[in-house]
């Protein structure tokens, strides 16, 4: 016998799935029967597909045991098992590179969420939350030897020779007091029955009853086997034959999920290529959506022989959060993994898929408007990533975006916006990181004067997005955020109007005091009621795309030139004026008018950068200042 210890992420984990997740339980048997599923899935494929497994036939089956005496539950299969080493790899490690430093990252909400456990490829360690020691006995398909791996889920798990007939796994739990309510034929009927319905494999319920007499007293005990599922590939069965219950009890199933899909899209294609396709967008945020290398959600058949969900992206990468099978009798069953991705029916079928799910979101866009909202707000960040990187579907994806805009309450397309600026060539937008702070900002009074629509990119992406896409049906897009979006703005605004003579000197006396804090003052067009503002040039990047690139590269970038805007109609800027004239005039000498007008022109810098999201250097010195000011006033 051979012992090991956990590696220390296994420990963590363990730790976690012991202490947060008791009110979770009973997902340990959903987490087992996916395992053993998998387990035949992968014997299945490699039956076909590798000689050294093809002598192998077998009738694929899962069995659950339960004995309530010995106060065990066993789940069986006849999948492929490990062997030694993959025993303690498999079970001693967490395989996803990422995992561990996601589960760092997990708030404690985020802990309570027992869905994070399927997504993270954790499943099997769920089942300490009801064992005191768990023992998997397993015999790796083509071999004779079988190995028993045993833990109490405490620092170390240890393996011994063993004996099975067949190959397969065994997963024998030792139940402990808190999982007292699964040592039942009942309620493991009913786990099963509502977690693993749709598993493709038959699952047998195995126990020992007993029979009671007249008196009620148990006189013995009846062996009973009873298959629990249907054990059917639900994607293959003619729509008709399904009611929603079906597709959403086979979402739940699949996905891991607790709750229902938002909608899903069930295609049978006949002629040149014959395939089904059961696509399922979520009713909420996957966990995993910002986890870089997250897993597609959708798997592949052929024949109804699971090949991967793994490798082959067959979907782009920012439908990541749609779940899936697609399931055709027209590749051949041992096409290898990479030959998969340059496979012209495969390459067909992607495309087909990819084109079902567009039109099935674009005619929700137009006939189911609630829903297609309800779409949005979970998925448009994706729908952007898909315009960042997606070329060839540049035109649909622009037809779904939708943003939140100066224009109109909840969400607005690009349609409406051309809608509503008639002649106008211009798509105005302003980007930074919260829509409540964008609307109060002081870069849209002029266009909120002059009802001039802007578009709200308070997501990180649309920085990106937006900066990269060019046109939209002959309208070009401008950021506010740039010096040179106010040339659309006309003269009629406070600079036009305002005393020119005091505006000068202002903008003269800012220049000079603030120096190399900025590459050039002027008078603005843009603002009604606030004093300054701040904004690029406009070649140079906004300050929003330089927080995303320092945050994204994780490295200090230059401190940000940007052109001050002053509001000539505002007192204060007004004060600055005075201060300049007299300083040019009577009072050469007078430190303390030096120092008001010195104060003044930071405080209008620093408070547009305060504006804008923006952290400055010194904020001491801002706050000094201010209080200064105020001191005097
Ligand atoms: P996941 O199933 O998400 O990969 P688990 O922690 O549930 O994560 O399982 C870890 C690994 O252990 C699996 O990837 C698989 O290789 C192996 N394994 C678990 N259960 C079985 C089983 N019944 N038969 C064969 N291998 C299994």
């Amino acid at each position: 016998m051979s012992t090991y210890a956990f590696k220390t992420e296994v420990s963590q984990l363990l730790e976690l799935i012991t202490h947060s997740l008791y009110s979770h339980k009973e997902i340990f048997l959903r987490e087992l029967v996916s395992n053993a599923s998998d387990a035949i899935d992968k014997l299945r494929y490699l039956s076909i597909s590798d000689d050294a497994y093809k002598a192998i036939s077998f009738e694929p089956k899962i069995s659950v045991y339960v004995d309530d005496k010995a106060r065990t539950i066993v789940v069986s299969d006849n999948g492929v098992g490990m062997s030694e080493e993959e025993l303690a790899e498999n079970l001693g490690t967490i395989a996803r590179s990422g995992t561990k430093s996601f589960l760092e990252k997990l708030s404690d909400s985020d802990r309570k969420n027992s869905n994070l456990i399927g997504q993270f490829g954790v499943g099997f360690y769920s089942v300490f939350m009801i064992a005191d020691k768990v023992e998997v006995i397993s015999r790796k398909a083509g071999t004779d030897k079988a190995f028993c791996w045993s833990s109490t889920g405490k620092g170390e798990f240890s393996i011994d020779t063993s004996v099975r007939e067949g190959f397969g796994t065994d997963v024998k739990i030792h139940v402990n007091g808190e999982g007292e309510e699964y040592l039942s034929r009942w309620s493991l009927d009913g786990l099963l029955r509502k977690y693993s319905n749709h598993i493709a494999y038959p699952i047998h319920l195995i126990s020992q009853e007993p029979k009671y007499d007249d008196k009620g007293k148990e006189k013995g005990r009846e062996f009973k086997d009873e298959q629990i599922n249907a054990a059917s590939a639900l994607w293959r069965r003619p729509k008709n034959e399904l009611q929603d219950k079906d597709y959403i009890d086979f979402y739940k199933s699949f996905a891991a999920e607790d709750e229902g899909p938002l909608f899903w899209i069930h295609t049978k294609a006949e002629g040149t290529i014959e395939y089904n396709s059961l696509f399922y967008i979520p009713s909420k945020v996957p966990g995993d959506i910002y986890y870089p290398l997250a897993q597609q959600g959708v798997k592949l058949y052929i024949k109804r022989v699971f090949i991967t969900d793994k490798e082959t992206n067959i979907l782009p990468q920012y439908f990541r959060f749609v779940r899936g099978v697609i399931d055709s009798d027209d590749l051949p069953l041992n096409v290898s993994r990479e030959i998969l991705q340059q496979n012209r029916v495969m390459t067909t079928i992607q495309q087909a898929s990819l084109k079902k799910i567009f039109s099935e979101l674009e005619s929700m866009a137009k006939n189911n408007p609630e829903k297609f909202a309800k779409f949005t707000a979970l998925f448009n960040t994706q729908i952007k990533e898909g315009l960042a990187s997606d070329w060839q579907n540049q035109k649909t994806l622009l037809g779904l975006v939708r943003y939140k805009s100066t224009g109109a309450e909840g969400w607005t397309s690009l349609e409406e916006y051309k809608n509503r600026a008639g002649d106008r060539k211009t798509i105005y937008y302003i980007t930074g990181n919260s829509e409540e702070r964008l609307r109060a900002s002081p870069l849209l009074e002029a266009f909120a004067a002059k009802g001039l629509e802007v578009l709200i990119g308070s997501d990180e992406i649309d920085e990106l997005v937006f900066a990269s896409l060019g046109q939209y049906e002959g309208m070009s897009f401008k950021s506010v955020n740039h010096s040179d979006a106010d040339e659309g703005l006309g003269k009629d605004t406070a600079a036009g109007t305002a005393d020119e003579e005091a505006g000068k000197k202002a903008t003269e006396a800012a220049k000079r005091i603030l120096g190399e804090r900025v590459k050039d003052v002027r008078l603005s067009k843009r603002l009604s009621k606030s004093p300054s503002c701040v904004v690029m040039d406009k070649d140079d990047p906004t300050l929003q795309y330089r927080e995303l690139m320092m945050r994204i590269s994780n490295t200090e970038m230059p401190e940000p030139t940007p052109i001050l805007e002053l509001n000539p109609g505002h007192a204060l800027v007004k004060k600055l004026a005075d201060l300049e004239s007299r300083r040019g005039a009577a009072e050469p000498q007078d430190e303390g008018l030096a120092q008001d007008a010195e104060d003044i022109a930071h405080i209008l810098l620093d408070q547009a950068l305060l504006a804008e999201g923006q952290k400055f250097v010194k904020p001491a010195d801002f706050i000094q200042r201010l209080n200064r000011q105020l001191a005097k006033a």
